[in-house]
């Protein structure tokens, strides 16, 4: 490793911390990004990083707020307002929370996986009385059981729920389950994170009565991480003025105050709302309906060409996520080897698991910016590589698959 120094002028030599030594700058692969976020970025989204800056108090700037904002309201299916936050998906778990409850509220969390629990977790933080309905990872939230759970915990504030369980390619059938919840407790605040789902798969937040939804630039919505957008019913804006819990970066109201004058509270990522400026113009271009089409056939080809290598899914196919599939690692395969491989000599990047199932799944994305040839490059290398380690192959299995 060569480390390299920056150029000193005679006035630093008196500095009391020298010039820092560093590895040099190396160029940034261009790999298949098969991760579950961030995803790849069309080339021409990217290239909307590289304009100049302008005032964000400025008329350009609101022009583009009001673009952005309207575009997406149709894609979270809703007439409510969205606010967009400089944060990640866990910014909207917890921006969702501050903003609706009081200190030791009571609130549901279903969970089934990861990113479930960190919901949870965040609320219980945050002091709030929280009980869990928990499925085993892989499986969905089951509706009956949730109904009946629901009956046993209540009276309860909030449900919170996760629509697409990254951490095992789950996904829930939300609209079931705020139906059920809905009828059992219409006041009910239902929280849904919709971070690796929205814009992929079917989502409709008013016409599902979803009170608050949330979700990442980075996932569907082919765009850089760095912005986080989160809708809120009328209901929820109701609750917002009677919620104790502090908040600051992340108050509703006053984000809303801003974006009524086309600005944000604080100085936001300008370069950002650019690339999303254009990165709508072409989910829409597409159009929902075709988009959903494609990560249905993303989904069913995976899932298919998986088995057909021989291996299995995590997840039953019934609930199997349209956006993200988990793999289970054969026997007698070192996941960290693998990844590593497939890495390193193909430039494929794919994600293993997490908590207990770290090495024991591996995560194939297929969100945002992909078209079957991506996952079918990445399915190739992945038969390859499994095979040196020894994986045995079956043909039969595999013809049929690339019959399909
Ligand atoms: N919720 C879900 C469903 C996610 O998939 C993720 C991240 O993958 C998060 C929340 C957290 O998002 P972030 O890592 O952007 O903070």
């Amino acid at each position: 490793m060569t480390l390299v120094q920056t150029t000193t002028t005679t006035h630093e030599q008196h500095l009391l911390i020298s010039v820092p030594q560093v590895e040099p700058r190396t160029t940034i692969p261009l790999q298949n990004l098969r991760i579950p976020g961030p995803t790849p970025v069309p080339s021409a989204v990217l290239a909307e990083l590289a304009r100049p800056l302008i005032n964000h108090r400025g008329p350009e700037f609101a022009a583009i707020l009001l673009r952005v904002t309207t575009r997406l309201q149709y894609i979270f299916q809703t007439t409510s307002p969205v606010l967009t936050f400089p944060a990640s998906g866990t910014g909207g778990q917890e921006c969702a929370l501050v903003n609706l409850f009081s200190p030791g509220e009571h609130v549901v969390a279903i969970t089934n996986g990861h990113f479930g629990n960190r919901f949870a977790q965040i609320a219980e933080r945050f002091g709030l009385q929280v009980s869990r309905i928990a499925f085993p990872w892989g499986e969905a939230a089951d509706p009956g059981i949730v109904e009946a759970r629901l009956r046993e915990l209540a009276p309860y504030r909030g449900v919170l729920l996760t629509h697409n369980e990254t951490s095992t390619g789950v996904t829930n059938a939300i609209q079931t389950l705020t139906a059920l919840i809905r009828q059992q407790n219409p006041d009910a605040l239902i929280v849904v994170d919709a971070v690796s789902s929205l814009g992929c798969i079917p989502f409709e937040m008013d016409a599902w009565e979803i009170d608050v939804v949330f979700t990442a630039s980075q996932k569907g919505l082919m765009c850089p991480p760095g912005l986080m957008m989160l809708a809120a019913s009328p209901r929820a804006w109701e609750a917002n003025t009677q919620a104790r819990l502090p908040r600051y970066y992340f108050d509703w109201a006053r984000a809303r105050r801003s974006l009524d004058r086309g600005q944000h509270p604080v100085t936001p990522p300008i370069s950002l709302f650019y690339a999303l400026d254009l990165a709508l113009d072409m989910l829409l271009t597409e159009g929902l309906e075709a988009i959903f089409a494609r990560h249905q056939h993303m989904g069913d080809y995976i899932r298919r060409h998986v088995r057909a290598l021989g291996l299995q899914l995590l997840a039953d196919p019934a609930h199997a996520s349209n956006t993200v599939t988990a793999v289970r690692v054969p026997e007698g395969i070192d996941a960290r080897v693998l990844l590593h491989t497939l890495r390193e000599r193909d430039q494929v990047v794919l994600a293993g698991g997490q908590e207990h199932l770290s090495g024991k799944i591996l995560r194939i994305a297929h969100m945002g910016c992909c078209e079957v040839r991506d996952l079918f490059t990445a399915l190739n290398c992945l038969q390859v590589r499994l095979q040196e380690l020894s994986f045995p192959r079956n043909k039969q299995q595999e013809g049929e698959a690339f019959q399909w």
